[in-house]
């Protein structure tokens, strides 16, 4: 069996982990998540996921500063990384881009879609689970 590609999530509000978490694992992917900035850091530098789903909306260390902290790591420096968030603002998708972001999901996620978009943003070199 190949192996599963593993996907970081770093989001704070359980019930969108769990959703999240669930939909990835039913698609043959594996999922490491943390609740905070920091505790996701130290996940990403340890797991070298595939890919990191980042909520921008988190408690102390906001999602801008730990893409800003992943980005500076070489490790990680190419690891896509995508934003997870509800904040709908005018100039949000400009300043995700600056703080390194490869890609912007916008909350609520839609179950139909989520994976895909996921899909969209792994490098071509990734397994492709289910497929
Ligand atoms: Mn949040």
């Amino acid at each position: 069996m190949p192996r599963k590609t593993k996907i970081l999530l770093i989001e704070d509000h359980e019930p969108n982990r769990y959703l999240l978490t669930f939909l990835l694992e039913k698609n043959g992917f594996e999922v490491v998540a943390a609740p905070d900035g920091p505790a996701g850091i130290a996940l990403a530098a340890r797991e070298k996921p595939a890919l990191i789903l980042l909520d921008i909306q988190l408690p102390g260390m906001d999602g801008h500063a730990v893409a800003r902290a992943l980005r500076r790591d070489p490790t990680l420096a190419h690891t896509p990384l995508v934003a997870v968030t509800s904040y709908a603002m005018a100039g949000d998708q400009a300043k995700a881009v600056e703080a390194g972001f490869d890609g912007y999901l916008e909350k609520p996620i839609d179950p139909d879609l989520f994976v895909e978009q996921v899909r969209c943003h792994l490098r071509p070199a990734d397994p492709e689970p289910g497929r």
